[in-house]
């Protein structure tokens, strides 16, 4: 990275790597166990200056992060020294579906909230550290209802259902608890009678489909208020025990700071005590500060999804936030044997604060440092914490490679994403100006995704996503610069190429996508897909790249008005 991502607190701004950084805590951890003999304490900020940090949720306001609230209301995030901004998750105001993981290994956001999944990114090499389970089982559930008299997994015979079975793409994250859980039952995955999930209730009412994934926190109430009479099947009666919401940081952060996120996780485990004890009052904060997402989630659902919680959480029986190695273990297990993951390192996944840098050697270096007082071996324990901090240095050059590959490509798609994209625009911009080139860029977006994810799932959707490169990298020139602008837009910048030219590629473009063909669920029955394209060429008064990519956007405008499938251009009538 030649530059630290932008920033959305300060602890984020202070974990980005920097080798003195990482020295001075420990020189000082050193210093400290020699002149007091004592761990470092961790002194409460001031009111008046408070660290701002943001909270990636996974979904939007409900009493799922009810915790974090209460921790906010109650003041234990400010005792803590903290000023936490809690963002919703779910979907964004442009319909693109929030990542926190991505949030947070891009460092638009300081700690987030996800579910088991989070493994799966860390044993891809995803810089990322759990540091609460904050339920103690997961939320996904299969759902029937009892007019359909059955409520076992072997039982399903050739009923319709709806699951998402990942035959095709093994990397989503909620299939793998129900292709688990169907396995363990020895239910023939390919002999099922499964459509893709419409992700609608009615279908379930109505028998179009009579098993379908679901939450068991939401829609068994939300079935239960229109007179039905839901049935759940629960993966981990088959022996599938995933965690569901988890928290975590960017491994970074854990590693530099780990006294500053101990102090966010025990403001947040204390705010998730204060919530279940007091759901009625979290549940009216919730609606008076943060607001709900429909009418469907009034009171009366928050209050019934608090009781849910309750059970996912087992309060009474695991302290809050408690992890176990030994089940995050049997999580990377099935993983494994789905063949998601290769191999799992559990104990670099886990926060253990204890284990992690300055505090720890600070803590052991209380009766070596008077040892070392008396006896004068401090050249020899020197030599050690050299030793130590070269590998330290080492091992951090290495993730930071691995941030900065992560940072730049696309994570479905493989190819440059938006961060690249701004960098090479910028470049490009500034090579036309100095040698008075000619500088195109072709804008486009797939017409009707929303369909596409709508009619066959949105695992189909990544499907068709992933394969625009495969069909559209064949017609570019190695001098084009490919990127993935946002949810399902792509840019090519095509530098030296005039605005007819560029015309030509983007008819290319248009065609070999229309005529791609990418298989379904449904055998013999393959997904077809078209795109809209806005090309623009950089005029001389334009003042910036900025100026360019707006005009391409004008012009992808266009051509989605004007019927979609078609390319537009100022030479377009
Ligand atoms: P239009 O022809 O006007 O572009 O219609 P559209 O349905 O494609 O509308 P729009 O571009 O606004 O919708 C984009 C949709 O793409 C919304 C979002 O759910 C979906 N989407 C965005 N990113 C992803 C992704 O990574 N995977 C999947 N499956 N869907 C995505
Ligand atoms: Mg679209
Ligand atoms: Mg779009």
């Amino acid at each position: 990275m030649t530059e630290p991502p932008v920033k959305a607190g300060n602890m984020a701004v202070r974990h980005c790597v920097q080798c003195r950084r990482v020295l001075a805590p420990l020189w000082l951890s050193l210093l400290s166990a020699l002149s007091l003999g004592a761990p470092v304490a961790n002194a409460q900020a001031p009111r008046d200056d408070l660290e701002p940090v943001s909270l990636q949720l996974l979904w939007y306001h409900q009493f799922q992060s009810a915790g974090y609230y209460a921790a906010q209301d109650q003041g234990y995030y400010r005792d803590a020294g903290f000023d936490v901004e809690i963002r919703h998750g779910g979907y964004d105001n442009q319909g693109r579906s929030v990542d926190p993981v991505e949030e947070v290994i891009f460092g638009r956001a300081d700690f987030g909230v996800t579910r088991s999944d989070i493994l799966l990114h860390h044993s891809r090499g995803a810089p990322v550290t759990v540091i609460a389970n904050i339920m103690q089982r997961s939320p996904l559930t299969l759902l029937t209802l009892k007019r359909y008299g059955f409520d076992r997994l072997e039982d399903i015979g050739d009923r319709p259902v709806s699951l998402t079975l990942p035959t095709n793409n093994p990397d989503k994250r909620i299939s793998a608890e129900t292709v688990a859980a169907l396995r363990k039952a020895d239910v023939d995955i390919r002999a099922l009678n499964n459509s893709p999930p419409s992700w609608d209730l009615d279908d379930l009412l109505s028998g179009t489909t009579q098993l379908t994934t679901a939450y068991r926190t939401d829609e068994p109430y939300l079935l239960r208020q229109v007179g039905a009479t839901p049935v759940e099947i629960d993966p981990a009666d088959y022996g599938v025990d995933f965690y569901g919401d988890t928290l975590f940081t960017h491994r970074q952060l854990a590693d530099n700071e780990p006294e500053r996120v101990a102090a966010f996780r025990d403001a947040s485990l204390r705010g998730w005590e204060y919530a279940l004890e007091h759901p009625e009052a979290i549940a009216t904060l919730i609606e008076r500060e943060y607001g709900t997402r429909s009418e469907r989630h009034d009171r009366e659902f928050l209050l019934h999804e608090a009781e849910q919680l309750r059970e996912l959480m087992q309060p009474q029986l695991i302290e809050i936030g408690y992890m176990n190695p030994r089940r995050w273990e049997s999580i990377a297990e099935v993983y494994q044997e789905l063949g998601m993951i290769q191999q799992a390192d559990i104990g670099s996944l886990l926060f253990t604060p204890e284990s992690n840098g300055s505090p720890h050697l600070g803590r052991w270096l209380v009766p070596v440092g008077t040892v070392l007082a008396l006896v004068l071996l401090a050249a020899g324990y020197l030599h050690v914490v050299n030793r130590h901090l070269t590998l330290e240095i080492a091992r951090r050059r290495q993730a930071e490679n691995a941030l900065r590959v992560q940072a730049e490509k696309d994570g479905l798609t493989g190819i440059d994403n938006r961060r690249l994209f701004e960098a090479h625009i910028q470049r490009e911009f500034q090579r036309a100006r100095r040698h008075n080139l000619p500088l195109s860029l072709i804008l486009f977006d797939i017409d009707n995704f929303k369909a596409i994810n709508d009619d066959y799932g949105h695992l189909v959707g990544d499907r068709v996503l992933k394969a625009i490169p495969e069909a559209t990298a064949p017609v570019l020139r190695s001098s084009d610069l490919f990127s993935r602008y946002g949810g399902e837009e792509f840019v090519v910048i095509l530098p030296e190429t005039p605005l007819d030219e560029a015309c030509q590629v983007a008819e290319r473009i248009r065609c070999v996508n229309g005529d791609h063909r990418i298989d379904g669920d449904v055998p013999n029955d393959p997904v077809t897909y078209t795109l809209s394209l806005g090309i623009a060429e950089l005029q001389a008064d334009d003042a910036s790249a900025e100026d360019l990519v707006r005009r391409a956007d004008t012009e992808l405008y266009r051509a989605k008005t004007a019927g979609r499938n078609r390319l537009s251009s100022r030479m377009t009538p």
